[in-house]
């Protein structure tokens, strides 16, 4: 992998920068002023973005991607985490849905979804997980019928993020339960707005409501909405989760929440020195960075495999885990040098750089639940990537 610049790289670099400091300035003073409701000011955000030519960068053109080279991926991944920008609102849609649209979907489904994924349009959300189908997914109980031009489904969906603000899902259900369990899975597109869905949130550790519970009474699906064939969802599934896995391995939120915490360092006292002078926490935070670096690298491979159209794999699990492992490192080493007052929330005049490090503790907590637990992470890279047998039933 030759990961150097040239001066075309650089000069779009140079560009992005300019863009950057003229567009996020833009929308971070619209976000602090209040008059725009948040949900609306990020997706106008997304759909800035979008514009400015910086989402999709992989994808075909014919869908409104880029098409763009490794190395300037790399360079949009690099500015973002920079600047702090924002992550765009849809990222469910963009980073795990539209590869596997583009993978699989039919030629009216990219024509129809995959451009308005990107411009925010249609925010997306997941419905896999139920109440007794997470790590097991494929026992999954959510019934579609084929009635005419359309599935008729019941059932209940569990844990989906952002379920509460998306306008659709893309949705797992059973139509054949007399399969094996795997054979009888198919794939659809779901508009929430659709009659019998009912959603409600549900409380994390942190007090936020970031995913929900997902309610289907005799909801019908148009059939054009079946993603594949009739009972061939599970080998889209696959992909879906290939493609969740290597996009939660990405460093740019990692990069920003380890320079919170550097900048949380160098402004907190220790005694008589600032936090960031002490040895043992530049000897934590280094080995933070080192670790950092390394995903990285690792996300520049998954780069380089997507540009040569080679989907994720199995591999992405590697990211996965190291990435969730490194999260948490991050959120507890806050702990480590912040001292109790991290752990107090922001609502309290004793909290440090506004309940922050609370904040990032609790949010590192779900990321080696959500996407797939780091267990199953590790039977999947014992044998899927290490070729080991496999030791478990299911
Ligand atoms: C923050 C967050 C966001 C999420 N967002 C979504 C979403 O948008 N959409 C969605 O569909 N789902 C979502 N999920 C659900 C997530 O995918 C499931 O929680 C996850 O797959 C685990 O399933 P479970 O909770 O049923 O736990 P279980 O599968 O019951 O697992 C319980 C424990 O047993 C272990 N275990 C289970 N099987 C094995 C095995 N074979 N070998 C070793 N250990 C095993 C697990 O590692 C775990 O520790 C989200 C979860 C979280 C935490």
């Amino acid at each position: 992998m030759d990961l150097k610049f040239s001066p075309q790289d650089e000069q779009y670099r140079e560009r992005l920068r300019a863009w950057l400091d003229v567009n996020l300035k833009q929308h971070q003073a619209v976000s602090k002023a209040g008059d725009v409701e948040p949900v609306q000011a990020a997706r106008d955000w997304q759909k800035t973005l979008c514009e400015g030519g910086y989402l999709g960068l992989s994808w075909p053109r014919e869908y409104g991607g880029q098409e763009a080279s490794l190395t300037q991926q790399v360079v949009v991944s690099e500015e973002l985490a920079r600047s702090g920008a924002p992550a765009p609102i849809n990222t469910i849609g963009i980073s795990i849905l539209g590869p596997t649209l583009i993978q699989h979907g039919s030629e009216e489904q990219k024509q129809r979804y995959l451009p308005k994924i990107l411009n925010g349009e249609e925010l997306w959300c997941q419905g896999f997980s139920e109440p007794g189908a997470g790590s097991d997914l494929a026992s999954l109980q959510t019934r579609a019928v084929a009635e005419g031009d359309h599935f008729v489904v019941n059932g209940q969906k569990v844990w989906t993020s952002l379920g509460m603000i998306a306008d659709w899902c893309f949705l797992l259900v059973r139509t054949n339960p007399g399969a094996p369990k795997r054979e009888g899975i198919s794939y659809l597109l779901c508009n929430i707005k659709t009659p019998g869905i009912t959603v409600r949130p549900l409380r994390n550790a942190g007090g936020g409501s970031h995913f929900c519970e997902m309610f289907f009474d005799d909801v019908r699906i148009p059939r054009e909405n079946l993603v594949g064939e009739v009972n061939g969802g599970w080998h889209i599934a696959r992909s879906t989760l290939d493609n969740e896995r290597s996009g939660l391995s990405g460093v740019i939120s990692i990069e920003n929440s380890l320079d919170r915490l550097l900048q949380i360092s160098a402004s907190l006292n220790r005694g008589k020195e600032r936090a960031i002078d002490s040895d043992s926490v530049q000897q934590q935070l280094a080995q933070l960075w080192i670790e950092k670096e390394g995903l990285k690298y690792l996300g520049f491979r998954n780069l380089s495999d997507q540009i040569a159209n080679r989907p994720p794999g199995p591999a992405a699990s590697v990211g996965k885990l190291f990435a969730s492992r490194l999260r948490q490192k991050i959120g507890k080493a806050g702990f480590d040098i912040a001292g109790p007052l991290a752990q107090v929330g922001k609502k309290s005049p004793h909290s440090i750089a506004r309940g922050r490090l609370q904040a990032m503790y609790f949010d590192s907590l779900g990321y080696s639940i959500g996407g797939g637990t780091s267990e199953i992470m590790q039977n999947i890279i014992a044998e899927k990537v290490l070729g080991l047998p496999r030791s478990y039933e299911d």
